[in-house]
């Protein structure tokens, strides 16, 4: 779960990171008034969960609350990227000398929290690391240790951090980490974190990635959800407990298991080849009841772009009869004339495969294997079948 900047910066600052507060306003009209409580330039800011928006022009500086109200309105509405601004955070601006990016994130390989800094901030880090990697300083954090004051200030001498800020950075560092840990992050990032004219270390930007698996004892951040940002069909996905993910295919795939349904897309992708295939990620986990897959048939031929959708299901403790009775009952609430291939294995696979073929739909096809049913799909996306 993302967090927006305002509420990443909230929880950084409980941590004890130095963040630039503001106030956040959902009209013109409050932007104007927070600036005009503030009486000084301040820097109106979208709350899109997505970075780049001071490029997308979502980030705008005002010196006066009239310019900030006028700035407010402009973003408000905006879209960035896809996401629409609902929100926009108001802050005093800062007086900038120096732009540093710090993160901290867990590396797989290492098994470990990485803490990554650059004294190349302000810029999306992506780029750093493709056209400066050197740029980027890398700590591995030890676990069970946390992180180090020594090790925070090696990281400092390292980007060529002036001295004086050693200190500084060290304890921002440490209180980062503390906040990733304590809040189940994946990803805690300040970028930029600044040094400001004063000779001040402050977190200008928040960003703040929270692990889905954990949200159970995050529930102050879990009530944060902000689904606005949220196209429908996730959000339908979420309370129907399926895990969906969007992507830019036309072969819609359902399927049991989160390994088989990213074998699915491998498979589609492969014979779909240029311009062909998946629609999306979908597990529909253990069990396929009826409701379940009715749901999830409804998530998937609500995407204008789906030509054709793949069933891979392995029945395993859920029989294949069952499973089979389930797409028949989905397929009666939710009619449909895209072309659905539908394989299905392991217990009682055959059974399924009768009650498929029995039921004698013009738009549902069986295939054995999965080679041919992602052969199958794809023929049928490209109106060949
Ligand atoms: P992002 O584009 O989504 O990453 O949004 P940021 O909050 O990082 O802002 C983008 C850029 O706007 C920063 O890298 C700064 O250069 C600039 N910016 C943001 N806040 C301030 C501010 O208070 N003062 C000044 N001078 N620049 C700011
Ligand atoms: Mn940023």
């Amino acid at each position: 779960m993302n967090l927006h900047e305002y509420q990443a910066k909230e929880q950084f600052a409980k941590y004890g990171v130095p963040v630039q507060t503001g106030r956040v306003a959902n009209t013109a009209e409050a932007a104007y008034n927070i600036a005009r409580e503030m009486a000084v330039p301040v820097v109106v800011k979208a709350q899109v969960l997505v970075g780049g928006r001071g490029k997308a022009g979502g980030i705008k500086l005002a010196q006066t609350p009239e310019e900030a109200r006028e700035k407010a309105s402009a973003i408000l509405g905006m879209s960035i990227k896809g996401h629409i601004v609902h929100k926009v955070l108001v802050v005093p601006a800062a007086n900038i000398a120096k732009e540093i990016y710090l993160s901290v994130t867990n590396d797989r390989a290492a098994g470990k929290p990485l803490l990554m800094a650059s004294a190349e901030g302000g810029v999306e880090i992506e780029i750093v690391a493709r056209d400066n990697p050197t740029a980027i300083i890398k700590q591995h954090i030890d676990p069970f240790l946390g992180l180090r004051e020594y090790q925070a200030r090696n990281v400092a001498a390292a980007m060529g951090l002036s001295r004086e800020h050693w200190r500084a950075f060290a304890k921002i560092a440490m209180n980062l980490y503390a906040s990733f840990v304590g809040s189940d992050a994946v990803l805690a990032e300040i970028n930029p974190l600044v040094v400001t004219d004063a000779n001040e270390l402050l977190a200008l930007d928040g960003k703040m990635i929270i692990d889905d698996n954990a949200l159970f004892r995050q529930q102050a951040l879990e009530a944060q959800r902000d689904v606005s940002d949220d196209p429908p069909e996730v959000i339908h996905a979420r309370d129907a407990g399926l895990s969906y993910v969007k992507l830019d295919g036309n072969i819609g795939c359902m399927v049991n298991g989160a390994g088989l349904a990213m074998t699915t897309m491998d498979m589609t992708k492969l014979y779909g080849g240029e311009g062909y295939g998946p629609a999306n990620f979908l597990d529909i986990g253990g069990g396929a009841q009826a409701d379940k897959v009715a749901m999830a048939l409804r998530i998937i031929l609500n995407d204008p772009q789906v030509k054709s959708v793949l069933f891979n299901i392995f029945g395993g403790i859920t029989r294949g009869d069952e499973v089979a009775r389930g797409i028949l009952q989905a397929l009666g609430e939710v009619p449909t004339n895209v072309p659905l291939i539908v394989r299905l294995n392991g217990t009682n696979a055959e059974e399924g495969r009768r009650i498929i073929e029995a039921a004698n739909l013009p738009n549902v096809r069986y295939a054995s294997t999965l080679t041919q049913a992602a052969q199958l799909a794809v023929q049928a996306a490209k109106g060949e079948l």
